[in-house]
């Protein structure tokens, strides 16, 4: 600025006290905190769908980092063991078995980044209707959820190849040790996923537990 020019906001600056009072206004009520928030909470969203493509789609590396260790609630025996994966994200492989019936296990992958959820969750022999989408419906049937931005995991599709493991009986009514393994090797290798049964696989116990009465009789 040279000398001879004025400028229209010298006489005015954040100096001046109508000025600084407004800016303080605005500092104290303007929406930028929650802008702020919005904003990474949509950069959350996207880097959570990044990371839930690259799961479906086979990419990132994931491996079963550590042995199956099997927990028992009332009548169901899940476990959850950590996947090492190079996307940089937390994730785990989920295994629910439910002993009175263990040929209608669940297998999933939960994805424990800025919105918590399951990028693939497989139903074998479950109940399933795609209510919010296409309405197709499993009953029963075995299908695979796959997370969307739209639907969450409610969307739910044909199980890919190799589905399904050898001599499979979509119809059976009961499932052994063996076949447990066999959904979570097909499981796993559906998405890439290194498994190593020699080292990882630890059989879960399906036998049914006695109920113990409160006076510490057991019904077997
Ligand atoms: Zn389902």
């Amino acid at each position: 600025m040279t000398g001879g020019e004025r400028n229209v906001w010298s006489g005015c600056g954040v100096n001046c006290p109508t000025w600084r009072y407004l800016w303080l206004l605005w500092v104290r009520f303007s929406p930028l905190d929650s802008v702020a928030a919005f904003a990474a909470s949509q950069e959350g969203a996207r880097m959570d769908l990044a990371i839930r493509s690259a799961i479906q789609d086979g990419i990132g590396n994931l491996e079963v980092a550590e042995p199956i260790k099997w927990h028992r609630r009332g009548q169901v025996v899940s476990a959850n063991v950590a996947l090492r994966n190079t996307l940089g994200c937390r994730l785990s492989l989920v295994i629910r078995v439910p002993v009175p019936c263990p040929f209608q296990a669940v297998i999933l992958v939960r994805d424990h980044g800025t919105h918590p959820n399951n990028a693939v969750r497989l139903c074998v022999r479950g109940r399933h209707v795609n209510r919010r989408s296409d309405r197709r419906h499993w009953l029963p049937g075995t299908h695979l959820h796959i997370w969307t931005p739209e639907y969450g995991d409610s969307h739910a599709v044909d199980p890919r190849p190799p589905w399904p493991p050898d001599g499979w009986h979509e119809d059976a009514d009961s499932a052994t040790e063996t076949e447990i393994l066999a959904l979570v090797r097909t499981f796993c290798q559906m998405l890439h996923i290194a498994f190593d049964p020699a080292t990882m696989w630890v059989a879960p116990d399906l036998k049914p537990q006695p109920i113990v009465l409160p006076d510490g009789d057991e019904i077997p």
